[in-house]
């Protein structure tokens, strides 16, 4: 392509809220066979809601909600605003807490008036060595509904499990759809609970789900999908997907996503949406493909 065909091309791309940061991604684009997501934040809205709370015997329902809101005040997940929205909106008081620690990819801890509260992914439990085995049929259930299951121990003892909902986005259904007809693969890289990706990705027509991916585990996952489809645009908005952004052949930040994911990007999506990914590679085969 030459020079001008770029400018033009990135001139057009800004008029459409696709903002080329390196004139390569514009090249680069048209030859993508695979475009692997982050979910949260970025097909879905990234604002979860609580949807469940249901306790072990022997405990009691405002007790556990208030001692894990606690702990969840002092995280920064977009899960721990939906816990304390929660308790907000049911009138809890939310007690004072010390020793606050994240676990990250696991979930959280602190104490709360002596007691040890920990509250996380199945995973967590496990590596606490709790056992989760009463409330599996539970957890079959939420996952299958998409929603994210995790469980909340009370000084060493399993006292609930809760379960959060964040809503996909109103325009990623069209978005995949735009995808695959350029004749894209679409693939998902999250750290959510495998069942919840997998019902969401079944939602939506998604090729292939990577879950249960601890933060640092991202960059390989794109490295593997590009082992197998080949050309690969990456598209997230959180801290943690910077390394894959820059890991991809073409790294897509949504524009309402995090500042450190727009500057690990090649290209920036105005729109705060998926819609700009099928514009940018239609775009980029428009002026790059006519040219040669
Ligand atoms: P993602 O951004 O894809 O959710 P994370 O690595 O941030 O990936 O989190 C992975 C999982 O760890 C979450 O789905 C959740 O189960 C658990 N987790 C992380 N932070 C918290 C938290 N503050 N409270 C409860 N669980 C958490
Ligand atoms: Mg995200």
């Amino acid at each position: 392509a030459t020079p001008t065909s770029i400018m033009v091309g990135t001139g057009r791309g800004a008029e459409l809220g696709v903002l080329f940061r390196k004139g390569e991604a514009l090249q680069l684009l048209k030859d993508a066979k695979v475009v692997a997501v982050d979910k949260t934040g970025t097909l879905t809205e990234g604002r979860p809601t609580l949807t469940d709370l249901e306790v072990a015997n022997g405990f009691q329902r405002q007790n556990v909600l208030s001692r894990i809101a606690a702990v969840e005040a002092k995280s920064e997940h977009p899960i721990a605003r939906a816990i304390v929205e929660a308790a907000d909106n049911e009138g809890i008081a939310i007690p004072d807490i010390t020793d606050f620690e994240s676990i990250t990819g696991f979930g959280v801890k602190a104490h709360v008036n002596g007691e040890l509260i920990e509250v996380g992914a199945d995973r967590y439990m496990r590596k606490l060595g709790l056992k989760v085995d009463v409330f599996s049929a539970t957890a079959e259930r939420l996952g299958n509904e998409g929603k994210t299951p995790l469980y909340a121990a009370i000084d060493g003892r399993l006292a609930a499990i809760v379960a959060v909902a964040d809503p996909i986005k109103e325009t990623t259904p069209d978005a995949i759809a735009a995808l695959h007809n350029l004749g894209l693969k679409v693939a998902m890289i999250t750290g959510d609970n495998r069942r919840t990706a997998q019902a969401i990705a079944r939602q939506l027509g998604i090729d292939e789900v990577i879950a249960e991916v601890l933060p640092e585990g991202k960059v390989e996952a794109v490295r593997k999908l590009k082992a197998a489809h080949g050309q690969l645009a990456f598209v997230g908005d959180g801290i943690n997907d910077a390394p894959a952004l820059a890991e991809a052949d073409v790294g897509l930040a949504v524009g309402t996503g995090t500042d450190i994911a727009i500057e690990a990007a090649d290209v920036v999506l105005m729109s705060g949406n998926l819609m700009g990914v099928p514009t940018a590679i239609a775009l980029s085969r428009a002026t790059i493909g006519n040219i040669r």
